[in-house]
């Protein structure tokens, strides 16, 4: 960090941190910061979002007189929305250019709502990034909570994803994660005290530095800096996009034949259904309605289902 780098003075970069007045770009992945505007109306064709450059966008910049200026954004594989606010249409891109998300939750403390890890997957699905569940305080299980998360493995491994139990406390799972995140960008998400912070700081110690002095300079500043995303180099390799406490991830513009697609378990077995489009509702003929009743698909991702169509509903 503190070795001095030569920038070159025209090139591609990514984006790894929105202050607010200007972005810094590092020529990934080499881990060399330098700090730009948008030069003009940038904006990727299309894109309707209220940022028109976010985390993990891939740019050309030019540099000049030590500050880098923006002039083009390439096409995203991939991004992550939030709704800008309730009942509203508009979006701002989370994070662009994922190789992997990861949703961390806990059996513990705090209690994990699973109608907030459904439309977190959903919108994974929607946006086409893999997406793993870690479930973080493996260390406090006592026999109720084993059961618990046994159950929860049961839902979503039987849904068809991939889940990771770890504990940032006594270290546990925490090399299988950091071999996982190697040479990748991805991104970390989950509500407030799950453990975020510790995990990354059991990841890399280094970086629990870097994000505590950043913490405290906002304070200082009396600025909300940490609601900005910021992506992070880890010492054993690839990178981790932080989110701050998300509330509300929002799916925008998908279609209501389309939800049910968003739900591996039910796009599999939704050839079947008598009627298409199906919205699995009240149709006859239904197969992911009879795959719920004998049991194959988990009737809290069914009304995880019913409740996203229903409030889908609310924006039409
Ligand atoms: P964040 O808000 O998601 O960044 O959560 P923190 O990393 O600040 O952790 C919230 C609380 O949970 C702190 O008191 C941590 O010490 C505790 N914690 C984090 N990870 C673990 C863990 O694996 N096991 C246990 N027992 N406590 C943990
Ligand atoms: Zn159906």
């Amino acid at each position: 960090m503190t070795e001095e780098v030569k920038i070159p003075p025209k090139g591609q970069a990514v984006v790894v941190k929105h202050t607010g007045s200007h972005y810094l770009l590092s020529q990934l992945p080499e881990w060399n910061l330098f700090p730009a505007v948008l030069r003009g109306k940038v904006r990727l064709k299309g894109s309707t979002a209220t940022n028109p450059v976010a985390v993990g966008d891939v740019v050309d910049y030019i540099f000049e007189d030590e500050m880098g200026a923006i002039t083009a954004i390439h096409p995203r594989k991939n991004y992550i929305i939030r709704r800008s606010a309730n009942l509203s249409r508009e979006a701002h891109i989370i994070a662009a250019n994922l190789d992997h998300a990861y949703l961390i939750v806990t059996m513990a403390f705090p209690e994990t709502k699973l109608a907030f890890v459904d439309r977190f997957l959903v919108t994974c699905e929607a946006y086409g990034v893999p997406v793993t569940i870690l479930i973080n305080k493996r260390d406090l299980y006592d026999e109720a909570l084993e059961e618990m998360s046994a159950a929860f493995r049961g839902i979503y491994e039987g849904a068809g994803y991939d889940i990771l139990e770890v504990s940032a406390i006594t270290g546990e799972n925490v090399d299988a994660l950091r071999e996982r995140l190697a040479g990748k960008v991805n991104l970390f998400s989950g509500t407030s005290g799950v453990g975020k912070s510790s995990l990354i700081k059991a990841l890399d110690p280094s970086l629990e530095l870097i994000r505590t002095a950043e913490i405290s300079s906002a304070h200082l500043q009396g600025r909300h800096t940490t609601t900005f995303y910021e992506m992070y180099p880890i010492a054993s390799g690839g990178f981790v996009i932080d989110s701050p406490g998300i509330r509300g991830f929002g799916l925008v513009d998908f279609k209501k034949e389309e939800l049910s697609t968003y739900f591996p378990e039910m796009l599999k077995v939704m050839d079947n259904c008598r009627f298409s489009p199906c919205t699995h509702t009240h149709e006859p003929g239904c197969a992911v309605k009879a795959a719920v009743d004998a049991g194959t698909i988990s009737p809290d991702r069914y009304y995880s289902y019913l409740g996203m169509l229903e409030e889908e509903n609310k924006y039409r």
